[in-house]
């Protein structure tokens, strides 16, 4: 396929608002994309050159790229800086000067040429390589078309955001295969096992959806962590369970480990929730899964916890966080070790056990991670468990970890797989705060802002909108709009994150209501945690409002009452997270109805 080819694609895709339309469109690209060139074009359409968890930094700031532009385009810096200045966006100020000097491109490349091209640069270090970067990207500019140019800039610059979320990638995958949604669920499996969409992409091309069953993890890729859901009292979770094992819930942070032995080396990756690669950030964690994992391969998981060696004892999340972090890693090292839990083994020597069940699972593990004993020397840990035989021993365990400072427990079931990216039953969360009022807390994706008035318009907004995700719809849903309870940083840090995604029409995958309406639509990409005191039913807001088709075949409002929250506040930034990881529509019935249950 021909670059110029694909920039027609993405300039469809990015026109339209509808996300029925956008899977269509992108259904025909794959369509028009042979099997050689699709993972290329799947992370081009990402913004990227590798799937979202592989670093490849191109390592060009917006000054270099600018410079390579006007470089190719033959124009000074400060001209280009005006228009820039109009536009907001280097691709369509690059794209509106190549036409005005009626500049064709001299080359009518592929995608695959391109596709090399941009990964070289990300291959580049060392000495006098920002100036090989600026020529290569300078003669790509040189050899494409205008508008093949305002989609090429927006990957180095990161600025390629199309409107579409993963879920739809794959639902487009499924129409292409059978011409509608069916198979969505299959290959949304198998992407949960192997988030690259390169990857399943290619198989699904070559093999066909019979492939998808088949999938297995593979070291260096993360899989999809699995969720637990809640219930209200300890009675509900051994009447929906009868058997099972209790742990304490451990709040810290969750990384999976990747580790592979090779040769004399060995390689260690740790993953976030949000499928971030984190190794660096934790050099204490792979340290010890070098001394201590007892394998070839595996896969882990588990939580990190910050260590206190005076008192011997876990500190709280507020803590452990401050690990979190780019820079003065080895310093924060010192100052709080970590030590992690380990609760799961995936793989372990080029053997799946996602369908092994959790008690086989668990004999396994007792093989790979074997802690001996002394504290100071272990970073690996394993977590006590206890039998469910009666609800008596959940109200015990419970009780112990509380006065221990623990957040609250976690029920497993004996004979449960691990389901990537599932919220199954499998697993059970009990929290204190469920025995009370809504004391939990909902991660939402933040929609909109308002400017504000007053001293709010100095930080430039004043009120913002915030959804969570209809995984059914794979769309977001407001539940409410917020104005206080933010500091002056906390509103300052939200504009600048809002700045950078901001656009000028509603996101296809929005459902709002026209009284919550915003000044300025933001992309989804900001999780933030939010508390309320309650959740309430309102008109206002979608999440929860229930449709039906009528008879036209148009979609109707049933129940035009959503949910809301009552009070709601920012408790903080989530950045381990991505927007479809975000609270969703049923979680928040859930939610709702075990605050009913609990008054
Ligand atoms: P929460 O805010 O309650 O942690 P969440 O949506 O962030 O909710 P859930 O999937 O609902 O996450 O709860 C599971 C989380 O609990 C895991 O992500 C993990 O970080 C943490 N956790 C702590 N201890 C355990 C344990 N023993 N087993 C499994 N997960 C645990």
């Amino acid at each position: 396929m021909k670059f110029k080819v694909l920039a027609d694609h993405f300039r469809l895709i990015e026109s339209t608002s509808s996300r029925n339309d956008m899977t269509e469109l992108l259904s025909k690209l794959f369509a028009e994309t042979s099997a050689d060139e699709i993972g290329a074009v799947m992370y081009m359409l990402q913004g990227k050159v590798t799937p979202p968890y592989e670093k490849a930094d191109f390592g060009l700031g917006e000054k270099m790229i600018i410079r390579a532009v006007v470089r190719a385009l033959q124009i000074d810096e400060e001209t280009f800086q005006e228009s820039l200045k109009k536009t907001g966006d280097i691709g369509s100020s690059a794209e509106m000067f190549m036409e005005k000097k009626g500049m064709k491109g001299t080359q009518d490349m592929s995608v695959m040429d391109v596709f090399e091209k941009l990964v070289s640069i990300t291959k580049m270090s060392g000495d006098g390589s920002q100036d090989r970067k600026l020529e290569i990207l300078s003669e790509l500019v040189k050899a494409l078309d205008p508008l093949s140019c305002r989609y090429l800039v927006r990957i180095p610059a990161q600025t390629l955001r199309l409107g579409f979320s993963d879920m739809t990638i794959l639902d487009a995958m499924s129409w292409l295969l059978a011409g509608n949604k069916s198979l969505r669920k299959d290959i949304e499996k198998a992407y949960h096992v192997r988030p690259d969409l390169g990857y399943i992409a290619e198989m699904l091309k070559k093999h066909g959806i019979s492939k998808m069953a088949s999938i297995v993890p593979h070291i260096g890729t993360p899989i999809l962590m699995m969720k637990a859901q809640r219930l209200p009292t300890p009675e509900d979770i051994f009447n929906k369970l009868q058997t099972g094992r209790i742990e304490p819930k451990y709040d810290g942070l969750r990384l999976q480990i990747h580790y592979e032995k090779k040769g004399k080396e060995a390689v260690v990756k740790l993953f976030s929730r949000g499928l971030d690669d984190v190794t660096y950030m934790y050099p204490d964690i792979v340290e010890g899964v070098i001394k201590e994992c007892h394998a070839d391969s595996a896969i882990l998981e588990g939580e990190a916890l910050g260590f206190d060696s005076y008192s011997r004892t876990f500190l709280p999340f507020q803590e452990t966080v401050q690990r979190k972090r780019k820079h003065d890693i080895a310093e924060k090292a010192q100052e709080i070790p970590l030590k992690m839990f380990i609760f799961e083994l995936l793989y372990v020597n080029g053997e799946s056990l996602l369908k092994t069940p959790l008690t086989d699972r668990s004999k396994k593990m007792l093989k790979v991670i074997k802690p001996s004993g002394d504290i100071f020397n272990d970073t690996l840990l394993l977590s006590p468990q206890v039998e469910m035989i009666t609800a008596d021993d959940v109200n015990r365990v419970f009780e112990d970890s509380i006065s221990k400072g623990l957040e609250g427990i976690m029920v497993k079931k004996l004979d449960g797989t691990y389901e990537p990216g599932a919220r199954g039953w499998n697993w059970i969360k009990f929290k204190r705060s469920y025995s009370a009022k809504i004391d939990d807390t909902l991660d939402c994706v933040v929609m909109g802002y308002d400017r504000g008035k007053g001293k709010r318009s100095d930080f430039g907004i004043g009120a913002f909108l915030v959804g969570v995700y209809d995984a059914q719809e794979d769309s977001y849903k407001t539940v409410a709009k917020i104005g206080t309870g933010l500091s002056d940083e906390d509103w300052r840090m939200l504009h600048t994150l809002c700045t950078h995604i901001a656009t000028d029409h509603k996101p296809a995958l929005y459902d709002v209501d026209k009284l919550m309406s915003v000044d300025v639509w933001v992309k989804p990409a900001i999780v933030v945690e939010i508390k309320a005191d309650e959740i309430t039913r309102s008109t206002m807001h979608t999440a929860g409002r229930s449709m039906k088709a009528s008879v036209s075949g148009k979609a109707s409002v049933v129940d035009i009452q959503g949910y809301a929250l009552r009070f709601p506040r920012l408790k903080r930034f989530v950045d381990d997270k991505k927007p479809e990881d975000a609270t969703t529509v049923e979680e928040v019935a859930e939610m709702s109805s075990i605050q009913l249950k609990s008054v």
